[in-house]
């Protein structure tokens, strides 16, 4: 089982999409003992934590205690990326995948997220770099109206040094109430759909020309699915088999949430093992056309519908063109894994559920 763990809930930022929530002043820090998390985990055969915030490097000595006293088969990191010089080298190269936020160039990263954002996080990448990891380093976006899709999306993928394995982006639209956004229908028509298109097109290219596929997150398990037809049930994981231990003890779905609705257990009385499928999308996904392909994109926002039935299917024809330009390749790409300049396996990412939720 894969479990967010929430160090904090307090962040050093106040990024324009974010700013925290009601919950970053209830319940901040942990509320439990390590000997007690340790005997919930080790309940669990083959445990994977994330450690996750508000940001969790606001607690280096806590994560560093963590990773000395509970074994665990992976741990990931989720970070802003702003104190990354801070962690020991020791420490860095045991991460499976460290996900750094950023959204693109560096106009954008700093207009959501503070001036120097940009230029301080990736002098922390390449140190991160410079100092051994070698696991999987994912630029975790998140897209809004300030954003162009294609062209952040594009600078992240080409820069060199230091270079990000994978690019993940998710779309503001689960935190932010629709009225926050000046006009999403245009910006989906003018801005992200084509930007979608575009980015896909150049996703084959690549594949065409060098038998490589850029580390689209989004793109390469859904093509995945399309090409192989094996359906995916809620890529996220939330409720299925990842979890959030929020700093109280209690552990919910979704690390979105701690209300009542999202908890379906604590440290001290849940067993892990049968937290597995507590929870699971429902109407809207389930008589959904492209479930099979999509899993459900976001179990919070299936159940809370922030924006409405109609402001949650607005949401989903971006999904839909997404898959649609997708599905569009697919006799090409098989056409290369005939010609063996690919390969099935290519597609097998990610190796673990390492906190992409894959649909944006
Ligand atoms: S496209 Fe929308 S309705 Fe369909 S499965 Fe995905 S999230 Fe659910
Ligand atoms: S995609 Fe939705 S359900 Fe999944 S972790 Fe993110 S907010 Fe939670």
């Amino acid at each position: 089982m894969y479990y967010h763990l929430l160090l904090t809930r307090r962040c050093n930022l106040n990024c324009s999409y974010c700013g925290g929530s009601e919950e970053s002043f209830r319940d901040a820090e942990i509320q439990y003992s390590l000997e007690e998390l340790r005997r919930f985990i080790e309940r669990d055969p083959n445990p994977v934590i994330a450690f996750y915030g508000g940001e969790p490097l606001l607690r280096i000595p806590l994560m560093e205690r963590i990773m000395d006293t509970i074994p665990v088969k992976h741990y990931i990191l989720q970070t802003n990326g702003c104190f990354l010089d801070k962690v020991g080298g020791d420490y860095l190269r045991r991460f499976h995948s460290i996900l750094v936020s950023t959204d693109g160039r560096e106009e954008t990263t700093d207009f959501y997220r503070g001036k120097g954002v940009y230029r301080r996080i990736l002098k922390n990448v390449k140190m991160v770099r410079d100092r051994g990891y070698r696991g999987d380093l994912i630029a975790r976006m998140t897209i809004s109206e300030n954003s162009d899709v294609y062209e952040d999306v594009t600078h992240l993928l080409k820069l060199e040094n230091p270079a990000f394995d994978h690019v993940h982006w998710q779309l503001d639209v689960v935190w932010s109430k629709e009225g926050e956004w000046n006009n999403f229908d245009a910006w989906v028509r003018n801005s992200y759909n084509p930007g979608i298109s575009k980015l896909v097109k150049n996703w084959y290219q690549e594949m065409e020309a060098k038998g490589k596929i850029m580390g689209i997150v989004p793109f390469i398990p859904v093509m995945k699915t399309i090409l192989t037809g094996e359906k995916s049930l809620l890529r996220c994981g939330s409720g299925i088999d990842f979890f959030a231990i929020n700093p109280s003890g209690k552990i919910s779905a979704c690390p979105i949430s701690s209300d009542p609705e999202w908890v379906v257990g604590d440290i001290w009385k849940s067993h892990p093992l049968e937290l597995r499928n507590s929870m699971m999308v429902g109407s809207s996904c389930l008589e959904c056309e492209s479930y099979g392909i999509c899993g459900g994109r976001c179990l919070y926002a299936n159940m809370k519908k922030h924006w409405g039935q109609e402001g949650f299917r607005k949401v989903c024809e971006t999904v839909k063109h997404l898959i649609k330009e997708l599905e569009d390749i697919r006799p090409k790409i098989v056409k290369l894994i005939n010609r063996k300049m690919l390969s099935l396996k290519d597609f097998n990412y990610p190796e673990i559920n390492n906190c992409c939720e894959i649909i944006p």
